[in-house]
């Protein structure tokens, strides 16, 4: 069966991009794929978060992943720290990943940009981790946003290095996975780009958090003074909100809204209204399964070690199989 690898850094709460662009396909791959999904906790070290934050986070997507429809029966779901095999691959890979084609990495460009007190190691290097994480369980297929699509194809360069530098077919090429047509753009609702967690507060509609929040940041999104002649094009903070509506509307509630839009007679504040309103209906239940999830220690206990063992078999085995080809090979 195709192996499947994707995380998610917990970094804070999980918005609906994350939710669209990743877990909305992890949700239906587990009953279809050999699935490993993970919290890359090693990951968000970059940006340095307090110890007593990082567990905190850790435990809340790990909350999050099962409220939202995860099944610790039908996929491999684990905290990436617990694989101390991660760590290893990557020790090895970094020395097959050169300066340049990490300085070019558009996301190492844009943390250089929006943290420059902090331009660590690690951010560098950051793509070498994340082609660890899939490589190490040997993956095929990845299921992310349209914002990891270069992570892919730095996954593969360095996959593919290695079996040329070994004359090895060890590691398969992965590629970037979605059940939509394409990989999905979530757009923020401040009308700068992709929802994100570093948008600020304003920006994402978070999973877990109450109805009255996420109105009110839906009421507040960014728009125009509205269109004004019929079927002119949407500039982009109106596009977004047309975009988010087609993630939890039904077809002819965005007709109607289209339709008044090409005729100059859209009013917004029905508009968010009613993204507002299906937006709820869409995270209660998910919240409400969070919110218990969260206080049950024990099934989050469980979750993590069950997760843990499963991984690492899965990583001990590719390792195992790597230091044999690297020419690590014990005396004794
Ligand atoms: P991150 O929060 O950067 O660790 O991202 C975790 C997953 O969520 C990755 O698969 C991203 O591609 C996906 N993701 C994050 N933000 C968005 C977005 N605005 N639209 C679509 N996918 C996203």
């Amino acid at each position: 069966m195709e192996r499947v690898v994707s995380g998610i850094r917990p970094t804070g709460k999980l918005h609906i991009g994350n939710y669209f662009g990743a877990v909305a396909n992890f949700l239906k791959m587990q009953y279809e794929y050999d699935c490993f999904f993970f919290i890359a906790d090693i990951h968000s070290l970059t940006t340095h978060p307090t110890p007593a934050d990082l567990h905190q986070n850790v435990k809340h997507v790990l909350a999050e992943y099962i409220a939202a429809g995860l099944d610790i029966d039908k996929c491999t779901l684990f905290v990436q720290s617990d694989v101390p095999e991660i760590s290893e691959l990557y020790t090895y890979m970094n020395m097959n990943a050169y300066l340049g084609e990490l300085e070019r990495s558009a996301s190492f460009k844009e943390k250089i940009r929006m943290n420059p007190d902090n331009v660590n190691a690690g951010l560098l290097t950051y793509p070498v981790l994340m082609a660890v994480d899939i490589l190490v369980h040997r993956a095929h297929k990845v299921p992310v946003g349209k914002d990891q699509e270069q992570h892919i194809e730095m996954t593969r360069q360095f996959g593919n290095r290695f079996n040329r530098l070994y004359n090895v077919d060890f590691f398969p090429e992965p590629q970037a996975f979605s059940y939509s047509n394409a990989l999905v753009k979530v757009p923020g609702l401040t009308g700068s780009g992709k929802m994100s967690k570093s948008g600020g507060e304003a920006d994402a509609i978070f999973l877990s958090d109450d109805e009255s929040i996420n109105t009110k940041k839906i009421m507040r999104a960014k728009t125009d003074e509205g269109p004004k002649t019929q079927n002119q094009k949407k500039p982009t903070e109106v596009q977004n909100l047309f975009d988010l509506m087609q993630l939890v509307c039904k077809p002819d509630v965005i007709d109607t809204f289209n339709s008044d839009y090409n005729a100059c007679a859209i009013r917004y504040g029905d508009l968010k209204k009613q993204l507002a309103y299906d937006m709820e209906i869409f995270l209660k239940p998910i919240r409400e399964r969070f919110i218990d999830t969260l206080k049950n220690e024990n099934l989050l206990a469980n979750a993590a070690k069950i997760g843990a063992e499963k991984a690492r078999a899965s990583a001990s085995r590719t390792l195992k199989e790597v230091r044999e080809i690297i020419g690590i090979r014990k005396f004794y």
